[in-house]
């Protein structure tokens, strides 16, 4: 017996925002806590919200992004619950007029084909603020401690639509989600940490006879803070219900944890038990018109996605596909490139030395490259002086290190250590003799038609040099002084 799989995800992204959702209080997540507090967020008597118009604009750019359709009229609604780390009672969130709705993320099959995930809407809302357990579990604690500086710091909810091209296997399970992190971060809505709860997702699971139109039931995952966690979850998810259908059981529908350390999902609590959220709309705060010339400004600001962008890096500066995509990942390496190139004589060179030789030392010392030391002019002077063949990738590889530690340009560094080429002919033909006479066992092997050995002994002389030989000259001499 065979089933489909169908995955349906809520995906929550914390906003980048300096002040909350609805309070002039800060966002900052570093800061000691109970700092961020102010009357509005902790749910006084009284106090009153005011909409943050920056979360707006994050929310309705996150929905342009996600191909949605994005309201004329939205309004925000409180989800009525009781938990500690919610001071008010309820949470503002969005319920009958989201903000953007009927979206899509187009992402690869398991076939290599174009998929539309369908996007129900995505809304927002206000954050919680977070619960510290005294010894680390709510089990084992005694007591515990409420911090509320996250409570209403802005998130928007993505929710995809099961019933539209819903995701089908863990490898689109996890481009989806890798997909969406990577639009947020790029259109500069979301950092995405997930160390830091930045990104955090509920994940539902069905099973269906292949081919069956009916939706089986399904297993909710909540608040899963890592992919691979989700995708560990998911995983075993699918092997326990596809094993109780089998079995002729029925799967109870009902929301599940998953035990890290066990690996295995336990219920948590069944659909008899779960919760009614008594939406009603948000009596405090007014509902918003957003009127179209806003959202044809915000649609115009849209940035160029990583798609996009990959592909006129390929069209434009003929990069090879793989390296397009390495370059397009983070908006940061494809800033760094696209500023290179009007200074770049060799494009193709410029993204080869990125991405091997300053990825290297940037993963080295853990320097994001919006911080890399060496600015892209610095960089692009450095490609400049390989293309011209003013000196070779050796003495390239050592600037570029020094550059990354001494801020510099590149002939500076050049001249103070003494890694000019070698210009003197004779001095360079010293150094081939010299390098001749020590391999006696290779010279004889070129002169039995053995080639091999004329890149061993180049290598010789620039490791005698330091790299500073000229490659095409050192072969010429060692050509000559053979067969000559
Ligand atoms: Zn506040």
């Amino acid at each position: 017996m065979n089933f489909d799989v169908i995955i349906c995800f809520e995906v929550h992204a914390e906003l980048d925002t300096k002040t909350k959702l609805f309070c002039k209080c800060s966002t900052n997540s570093d800061a000691p806590p109970n700092t961020n507090v102010c009357p509005v967020c902790t749910g006084q008597p009284g106090a009153l919200p005011v909409l943050n118009r920056m979360a707006v604009e994050h929310c309705v750019r996150a929905g342009l992004s996600l191909n949605c359709t994005i309201a004329n009229h939205a309004g925000f609604a409180r989800k009525n619950y009781f938990y500690p780390d919610l001071p008010k009672g309820y949470q503002i969130s969005q319920f009958e007029f989201p903000f953007c709705t009927d979206g899509f993320l187009e992402i690869m099959d398991d076939n290599g084909k174009e998929y539309k995930v369908g996007i129900k809407r995505v809304h927002l809302e206000e954050d919680a603020g977070k619960l510290l357990h005294a010894s680390g579990s709510l089990k084992t604690s005694t007591y515990s401690l409420v911090d509320f500086n996250r409570a209403g710091v802005p998130l928007i909810e993505i929710v995809a639509d099961h019933t539209r091209n819903p995701i089908r296997s863990l490898t689109e399970a996890r481009l989806y989600l890798e997909k969406i992190r990577q639009i947020l971060r790029y259109i500069g809505v979301s950092k995405c940490r997930m160390e830091k709860g930045e990104l955090r997702c509920d994940a539902n699971i069905s099973l269906r006879q292949k081919g069956s139109k009916e939706f089986g039931n399904r297993v909710e995952m909540k608040n899963m803070a890592s992919f691979k966690l989700v995708l560990e979850a998911l995983s075993y998810e699918i092997k326990r219900q596809s094993g109780k259908l089998r079995a002729g059981e029925t799967i109870i529908q009902e929301t599940r944890l998953y035990d890290e350390a066990s690996k295995v999902t336990v219920p948590m609590r069944s659909k008899e038990n779960a919760p009614d959220y008594r939406y009603f709309p948000e009596p405090d705060l007014v509902d918003i018109d957003l009127d179209r010339g806003y959202i044809e400004k915000l649609t115009n600001e849209t940035p160029e996605l990583p798609e996009q962008k990959a592909n006129r890096i390929i069209k434009d500066y003929g990069i090879p596909a793989g390296d397009a995509v390495i370059l397009t990942k983070e908006k940061g390496v494809s800033d760094y490139f696209l500023s290179c190139v009007p200074i770049c004589s060799d494009t193709s060179r410029a993204s080869k030395w990125i991405i091997k030789e300053l990825f290297k030392l940037l993963n080295a010392s853990s320097i994001p490259i919006e911080k890399c030391p060496v600015t892209p002019e610095r960089f692009s002077m450095l490609i400049n002086l390989l293309s011209n063949g003013d000196i070779t990738d050796i003495i390239g590889r050592t600037v570029l290190e020094e550059m990354f530690h001494d801020e510099t340009e590149p002939l500076d560094i050049i001249k103070k250590k003494g890694l000019e080429p070698i210009e003197n002919k004779d001095e360079l033909k010293k150094t081939v003799d010299t390098v001749l006479l020590q391999n006696r066992g290779a010279v004889s092997q070129i002169r039995q038609g053995n080639t091999k050995s004329i890149s061993y002994l180049i290598g010789q002389v620039m490791k005698k040099t330091n790299g500073r030989a000229n490659p095409k000259e050192t072969r010429d001499l060692i050509d000559e002084a053979i067969r000559g």
